[in-house]
């Protein structure tokens, strides 16, 4: 009889114990993708998997990096023509983007590369390059150049491709699921502008994520409520530079050859797969608000934040609480 309550005394204090303990978080943070990225996991197993999503993210870096001359990009950009074959990883990435860049008419372009180099967006130094060479770089971009077949690819003469627009996205994607199966309950990722949600907060609730104000990096103008998809953010105030007094961005209109000025600052997308959430985001904004309004309204599979260079914000969705006068799309 004494050996039963004994039993059931520990039992009752191990339950006690366990059931009042704090779900075990880790946080993580690296330097990839040419940005600072953050993991943070719960669960048992959280920081098995945050190291298992580190190491992914690594991998995938060493596999896309333009300036590894291992690496696929590198090799597809120096094969002239192919056809190279490829990791898997790349060709799925290849594919997104390529439905993207079909999607929204050649706004999202992986080919633009020459125009990026000419830039100096790949060096130290970035300078405003002369007309005709931008013409001629310009001449090497057409996504519609690009043969995906299987695991290998065709690309057209002088045609180089540059991820940037997209390998965080597909990056996260492939991370998440590096979580969920090494046993985190939960977690947030974050590479620069890329958010991706796994799961639910530690007490059940939605990841609150802030989209930050593009004229003021110290005030937020609204929060996405996000479980189990990706917030990502493409923004002219994210990389650019200056020159006689202009400003120029990292985001081409491959109409062009120069930063894209299409009336918007800032373009959140919110969707299921962070590979498409991040080419979008970058297609809209060289699309500018009335297009990336009808994009939304074609696709009807994501929600966006716009944020004019006038100040305005449009958004779509439940998700988004505004802290700002805004305007909802429909
Ligand atoms: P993001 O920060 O996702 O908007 O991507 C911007 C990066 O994608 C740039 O730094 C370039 O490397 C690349 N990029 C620039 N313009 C385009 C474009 N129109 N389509 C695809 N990638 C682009
Ligand atoms: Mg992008």
């Amino acid at each position: 009889m004494k050996r039963i309550l004994l039993a059931c005394i520990s039992a009752l204090l191990l339950c006690a114990l366990g059931c009042g303990r704090k779900a075990d978080t880790y946080e993580t943070a690296l330097f990839a993708m040419d940005t600072y990225c953050t993991i943070e996991a719960y669960g048992k197993g959280a920081e098995a998997a945050a190291a298992s999503a580190a190491g992914e993210l690594k991998r995938l870096d060493a596999l896309f990096s333009i300036g590894l001359p291992d690496s696929d990009t590198a090799r597809i950009n120096a094969a002239g023509g192919g056809p190279v074959r490829m990791a898997k990883d790349t060709a799925a990435l290849i594919d997104t983007a390529l439905a993207v860049s079909a999607e929204t008419g050649g706004a999202f372009d992986i080919s633009i590369g020459p125009v990026v180099r000419l830039w100096g967006f790949y060096d130290e130094v970035q300078r405003v390059p002369a007309e005709d060479a931008v013409r001629a770089a310009l001449s090497k971009v057409d996504y519609r150049r690009l043969a995906l077949d299987g695991m290998y690819l065709h690309t057209g003469a002088g045609q180089s491709l540059d991820f940037g627009g997209v390998a965080k996205g597909y990056a996260a994607d492939r991370m998440a699921e590096v979580l969920t199966a090494s046993g985190a309950e939960g977690a947030l990722i974050s590479l620069g502008g890329n958010v991706q949600a796994v799961g639910a907060r530690p007490d059940g609730a939605p990841w609150r994520i802030a989209v930050r104000d593009p004229f003021d990096e110290d005030a937020v103008l609204g929060v996405v409520e996000a479980m189990d998809c990706a917030v990502v953010t493409a923004g002219s105030y994210q990389r650019y530079f200056e020159a006689e007094g202009r400003r120029y961005h990292h985001i081409i209109d491959p109409r062009t050859g120069y930063p894209a000025e299409s009336g918007l600052v800032s373009v959140t997308v919110i969707a299921d797969s962070g590979a498409r959430a991040d080419a979008l985001s970058t297609a809209l904004f060289v699309l500018g608000p009335e297009r990336a309004a009808a994009a939304w309204r074609s696709a009807g599979d994501f929600d966006m934040i716009l944020i004019t260079d006038r100040h305005e914000i449009y958004y779509s969705g439940a998700c988004f609480t505004p802290l700002a006068t805004s305007i909802i799309l429909s």
